[in-house]
């Protein structure tokens, strides 16, 4: 049981205060994600607002990352690096952010559309975002590891949507990246047994077009292989009494863009 990092109640709580932290930065942020802003302005901004709720920017000298967000992008995965570039109409970004507090992670992702985006665009970040919801469904008891990635794949899937398969979810808590990896494709039935006192990242990372990716030579941006729009969502989940729990929350995202949704309603306590 010991990769499995199982978490006390007590240290559930204080994940979910971090995870609620990089909630309400996100939330922040929301109104902020315009055309003519850059990822070096949103990235500023997010660490003040990190530090000024008493945690520390949870991605910032994190395998030497150089900044506090992960952006990236259209084409790029994750792990993008913030620059000067302005966003522009049309754009989508989607912004991956941590904060430590308490000695625990939170860590959780967004795609944002840069006012209005093409239809297509629009579906994909739709369907990776209800992916992630699939995927949370299947984190439950007497579930494995495969099943949660077989309810994100197959979703996706069914779109024609390339699932990344060299990125994966993980544990979460202490450490940044922990066991077990949750990855976003697999097979029934597969893999490591869920338990009670088990937190979790699960982030789907979906591609428009072809699943396969490339890496820069900044060694950290990666971009789909055939340069088409790739979405990425990723909220942070306890196991309670054999069931799903979510610790962090995109309201803060859906107040700030008035977004009307109850897809949270059956993960809450
Ligand atoms: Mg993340
Ligand atoms: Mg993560």
């Amino acid at each position: 049981m010991k990769t499995l990092n199982l978490k006390t109640a007590e240290e559930i709580e204080l994940i979910r205060e971090s995870a609620l932290i990089v909630s309400k930065t996100l939330g922040m942020l929301a109104k902020e994600v315009q055309p003519g802003v850059t990822t070096l302005q949103l990235d500023n901004l997010a660490e003040t607002f990190i530090r000024d709720h008493g945690a520390i920017p949870g991605f910032l000298g994190l395998y030497d990352f150089p900044n506090t967000l992960c952006v990236s992008p259209n084409e790029q995965v994750v792990h993008g690096i913030p620059n000067n570039t302005p966003l522009k109409e049309g754009d989508i970004i989607s912004i991956d952010c941590g904060a430590l507090k308490n000695d625990f992670y939170g860590d959780h992702a967004y795609t944002f559309p840069v006012g209005e985006i093409a239809t297509e665009i629009q579906k994909l970040l739709e369907v990776t975002k209800a992916s992630l919801y699939e995927g949370i469904k299947a984190f439950k008891k007497n579930n494995r590891v495969g099943d949660v990635g077989y309810a994100i794949q197959n979703y996706c899937e069914s779109y024609g949507y390339g699932v990344v398969r060299e990125l994966v979810g993980h544990g979460l808590g202490r450490v940044m990246h922990e066991e077990p990896e949750m990855p976003n494709y697999g097979k029934r039935g597969r893999g490591k047994k869920f338990a009670d006192g088990m937190v979790v990242a699960i982030e789907p990372m979906i591609n428009m077009g072809t699943q396969r990716i490339k890496h820069h030579s900044d060694g950290w941006t990666i971009t789909t292989r055939d340069n088409r729009p790739s979405a990425h969502f990723e909220h942070n989940i306890a196991m309670v009494d054999g069931k799903p729990e979510l610790l962090s929350t995109f309201a803060y995202i859906n107040e700030a863009l008035g977004i009307e949704t109850e897809e949270e309603l059956e993960f809450k306590r």
